[in-house]
């Protein structure tokens, strides 16, 4: 079967590029040709679907009991988990093997992959210079766009899928909110967290989520089958419609139009507009003016969440201990470990969210962020023609004249270097997720598509000149639930 030979290939680019840092772990070659080797002997033919005997790549955030989680911390540098997050059981069932652990920004706090304990992410430009591959699943992103594994499972809080998926040219997608389980996966911040699928093509990353979109009673955000009856009848019929693409409404969020926007991004956007025009969708301008507080606010809560959820890193819970402080009191103990075992940005954001949570700051930060959230879920809701299906007895507001999905750019710019970034201030770099930290604060299924176009060079004559091709991520937004439909819209613009 071809699946052999493609990992096959695929674990000689593991070996071939191990310079850019991709995995955190990777299997022995031999682990792996034993599990394909019991995969070929149970391959059914006519039964075959898809990852059965395919190599994913796993974030070193999502627990395996078989390689290390680190989550790229020195505070988890020696640790293995006892047991498997539901999302590897269930690939596992499937028939998956396991590519290995890839490289992140630390506990996910990033938008580069460069805040690692094992070194940052780097990505080759054509020019051979060194480029972000984008945080903070950003190993998991090189890992399908190096083709040194089928697909790969990253986590999404604020854009870390859609955004390093953006800058390496491949499909990444975040599902709505509780549909994926997040049991076994390393907390950053709970209520935005969601597993997120990086793939080649928009058919891998669909024959994932459907593997991996059941709900685990261990998860207590997991959907219940009783909400997802609610939605996913009828997410099945827009499917259909959007098969055949006839009447789909794309709307563009004007107020994602920034002046900060690269001319190149600009380009694809219009291109992509375009595309689903002639495949016979038709174009809506929206607004959705909360947009423009949605950083701030994400900024606030993730933080916030953040600091309580990596409390439990003390060196006696859990977490490598700092040396010489054994018989020191708790205080030392506790403040010697945590200083040393965290890097500079978690502790940044430990700090910032154990300030907006305290006494004197908790009404003007953290209550005021929670209710412009419900502004921007509200900005969603009055555009999309289907209502939130979370939210009982709501109408559409924009009944006969609402949109089906949002298109717009997944990030401003064009991916920087990585000398660009490196005495760059933190708030800069939290600018790239401009874009995705919307849909992630009202829990929508958004996926980043890359979109690629010749762009005029000096190099005329050359027949096949790879740098005259830009490839630029776009992002479609869907209602809650309307996951297929975003899958679909992303196949047709593929
Ligand atoms: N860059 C964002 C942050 O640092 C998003 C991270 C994520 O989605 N895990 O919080």
């Amino acid at each position: 079967p071809t699946y052999i030979k493609d990992a096959k290939r695929q674990l000689d680019r593991q070996a071939d590029f191990t310079d850019f840092n991709v995995f955190i772990s990777l299997p022995s070659r031999d682990a792996v040709q034993r599990a394909a080797r019991t995969a070929e002997a149970s391959w059914d033919k006519d039964k075959h679907t898809d990852p059965f005997g395919r190599l994913v790549a796993l974030k070193d955030n999502i627990c395996t009991s078989n390689f290390p989680t680190t989550a790229a911390s020195g505070i988890l540098k020696n640790f293995t988990s006892p047991y498997e997050a539901t999302v590897v059981k269930q690939l596992r069932g499937a028939g998956a093997i396991i590519a290995g652990k890839t490289n992140m920004d630390e506990f996910g706090m990033g938008s580069h992959s460069t805040n690692s304990y094992f070194g940052r992410v780097e990505q080759l430009g054509y020019e051979g210079e060194q480029l972000s591959a984008g945080g903070s699943s950003g190993g998991s992103a090189m890992a399908v766009a190096w083709l040194q594994c089928w697909a790969a499972l990253g986590t999404d809080t604020g854009g870390s899928v859609r955004l390093p998926a953006a800058y390496t040219g491949v499909m990444g997608f975040k599902p709505s909110y509780g549909l994926l389980s997040r049991w076994g996966v390393i907390a950053y911040a709970n209520s935005l967290d969601t597993v997120g699928i990086l793939g080649s093509r928009a058919e891998d990353v669909r024959a994932i989520f459907n593997t991996l979109n059941v709900h685990d009673p261990q998860d207590p955000t997991s959907l219940v089958p009783s909400t997802r009856a609610r939605f996913t009848s009828e997410a099945h019929a827009r499917e259909t419609i959007g098969h055949s693409s006839i009447n789909l409404r794309i709307g563009i969020p004007m107020d994602y139009n920034i002046d900060t926007l690269h001319p190149t991004v600009r380009k694809a956007w219009v291109k992509s507009l375009r595309l689903l025009e002639m495949a016979g969708c038709t174009l809506h301008p929206v607004s959705l003016p909360a947009t423009q507080h949605a950083l701030s606010t994400y900024y606030v809560l993730a933080p916030a969440e953040a600091s309580s959820n990596l409390a439990k890193y003390d060196g006696v819970r859990y977490g490598s201990r700092a040396q010489g402080v054994d018989g020191t009191p708790e205080s030392i103990l506790f403040a010697k470990t945590r200083g040393q075992g965290f890097g500079p940005e978690v502790r940044r954001r430990i700090l910032l969210g154990a300030f907006s949570l305290s006494a004197q700051a908790i009404d003007n930060y953290f209550i005021q962020a929670q209710k412009v959230r419900r502004l921007v879920q509200q900005d969603f809701d009055n555009v999309f023609s289907r209502p939130n299906p979370l939210i009982t007895a709501s109408e559409p507001s924009s009944p006969g004249n609402g949109v089906d999905i949002l298109l717009c750019p997944t990030a401003p710019t064009l991916p920087p270097t990585l000398s660009e970034l490196e005495d760059q201030d933190p708030v800069k770099a939290y600018m790239n997720d401009v874009f995705t930290v919307p849909a992630s604060l009202a829990g929508l299924p958004a996926i980043s598509v890359p979109v690629s176009f010749e762009v005029e060079t000096e190099n005329e004559g050359a027949i096949w000149d790879k740098s005259k091709f830009e490839t630029v991520g776009i992002q479609l937004i869907g209602q809650f639930g309307d996951d297929h439909l975003v899958l679909r819209v992303a196949e047709l613009l593929h």
